[in-house]
């Protein structure tokens, strides 16, 4: 089908958080009161920080207040890949922390098990699946790249599955895959919105007090804690939590180190049983293909495909807004390149079409602070990975805050900061350099230019 006939009825909100399962708002806060706890942010950072402070410690008083509604942002409209890595990939990782890579594998396979156990105390119905991701490679220089992947995942004891073409058509049918590995027990899929839902009524089981459409302004330091400035009243908490993403943040150093970067996807209507039997797709792993410019799809509960990713857009200037949220250019582009990929689901209609903004830092995985005496701590940064890692940065914070030496506080990932991005408008011109450059590798077998080159030996770069 053409691919405008295919969008033609494809609703522009994301898929996820148009369910009859999105629970009605909080109230704002009116008037001023007292925490020991002040989480900022709403998303997966603010949620799983307020559940565990409060699994760690019932009796503290913890206040979470979110500027817009739960789960809104990334958090509840994102892939639903909870991936184990914290760092970005394996190879992230071991090229910037290559001593501490075993742990922080194990850290992050720990971070997912976690998740999938609080999954089930809460009786969250969020469509858990622990399935695993599929990497496809569909050009000869992406299996060259997936062979060292495997060898390196090999060496730390890690199971990736090595798949030729045969088999990875056995498992995904698609006439553009070559060859590819399964990468067993590092990502379940999830459905996000309702994760961040289940994730809300967790901490109001608890007690968490929760704040929604209560920006914070500003904030205060107030010497035995931290003043929060609403629009309609205040926190005076103890200790701050911010989990606030890509937002203007309230840590103004915080803005040199992070860009917003937009993703889109497409959600397919459901697939029928016949249309389901022409892909395969038995063991309902998440997909990537392995190009810089790649897709990620999957299967939903209910058997759509959700298809996104490719183009990664900074806009000029470095700004958010909603009308970033749609572009069709990419919507077309996402379209066609489904197709192609399944050529057997060429009669499928997408239902919607939708787009977010991502916490891009230099170095693509999270990092970690503290300010005002250790009172406040923040943990952002996750590019495009942070619906497991969120709840390993949560911990993070909260180790912090309590002034606690642990495993996590203790690694240079956690103590060690990005390199800052230049200021505007070299900050624009250089990002999309590297964006032409990053498409001009994938044209080129892979082959990256000076200017990648240079930037991948400054331990700089740019990614979803
Ligand atoms: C299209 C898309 C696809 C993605 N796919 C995946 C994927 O498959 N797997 C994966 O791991 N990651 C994925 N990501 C990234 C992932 O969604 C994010 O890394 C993660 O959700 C970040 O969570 P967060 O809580 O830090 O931020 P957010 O979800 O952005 O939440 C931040 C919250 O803070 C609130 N806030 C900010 N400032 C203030 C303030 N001053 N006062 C009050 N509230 C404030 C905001 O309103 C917002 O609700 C994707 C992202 C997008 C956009």
């Amino acid at each position: 089908m053409d691919p405008l006939k295919a969008l033609a009825d494809a609703e522009r909100k994301p898929y996820w958080l148009d369910s009859p399962a999105k629970p009605e708002p909080r109230p704002r806060l009116f008037g001023n009161t007292t925490a020991d706890l002040a989480v900022v942010g709403g998303g997966f950072s603010g949620l799983w920080t307020a559940l565990m402070a409060k699994e760690r410690d019932p009796s503290l008083d913890v206040v979470l207040l979110e500027g817009r509604r739960i789960g809104w942002a990334a958090s509840g409209r994102n892939g639903g890949f909870a991936m184990a890595t914290l760092t970005h990939g394996i190879a992230n990782g071991l090229e910037r922390w290559p001593e501490e890579i075993s742990t922080l594998e194990r850290l992050g396979a720990e971070n997912l098990d976690g998740i999938g156990e609080t999954v089930a105390r809460y009786d969250i119905d969020c469509g858990y699946e622990r399935t695993g991701e599929l990497n496809v490679a569909t050009e000869p220089w992406q299996l060259e790249e997936m062979r060292e992947s495997i060898q390196i995942a090999h060496e730390l004891g890690i199971r990736f599955d090595a798949l030729d073409a045969d088999q990875i058509r056995a498992e995904v049918n698609s006439p553009t895959y070559i060859g590819g590995f399964w990468e067993r027990d590092g990502c379940a899929m999830v459905d996000p919105a309702r994760l961040a839902w289940g994730l809300r009524q967790a901490c109001l089981s608890l007690g968490v007090r929760i704040y929604e459409r209560t920006p914070v302004r500003n904030m205060k330091d107030i010497g035995t804690g931290m003043e929060l400035l609403t629009p309609q009243g205040t926190v005076k908490a103890a200790k701050v939590a911010l989990g606030t993403g890509v937002f203007q943040p309230l840590l103004r150093r915080l803005k040199h180190f992070l860009v917003p970067v937009y993703d889109y996807a497409l959600m397919t209507e459901p697939l029928s049983a016949d249309q389901l039997a022409s892909v395969g797709w038995h063991n309902r792993q998440g997909v990537g293909d392995s190009a810089n410019q790649f897709h990620y799809y999957r299967l939903t509960a209910d058997n759509r495909i959700l298809w996104g990713g490719y183009d990664a857009v900074y806009y000029n200037g470095g700004k958010i807004k909603p009308e970033y949220e749609q572009r069709d250019e990419t919507f077309v582009k996402l379209a066609e390149h489904f197709s192609t990929t399944f050529p057997q689901l060429s009669e499928l209609r997408f239902t919607h079409r939708w787009g977010g903004v991502i916490d891009t830092c230099s170095r693509f995985s999270a990092f970690y602070g503290q300010s005002h005496g250790g009172r406040l701590a923040y943990a952002v940064g996750y590019t495009g990975m942070g619906v497991g890692a969120t709840r390993f940065g949560a911990n993070v914070m909260l180790d912090l805050l309590n002034g606690e030496r642990t495993e996590r506080t203790e690694l240079r990932m956690v103590k060690e900061k990005p390199l800052p991005f230049p200021p505007e408008p070299v900050r624009s011109a250089g990002i999309q350099m590297t964006r032409w450059s990053i498409a001009q590798a994938d044209l080129h077998q892979g082959r990256r230019n000076l200017w990648l080159r240079t930037l991948d030996r400054m331990g700089l770069g740019f990614d979803s």
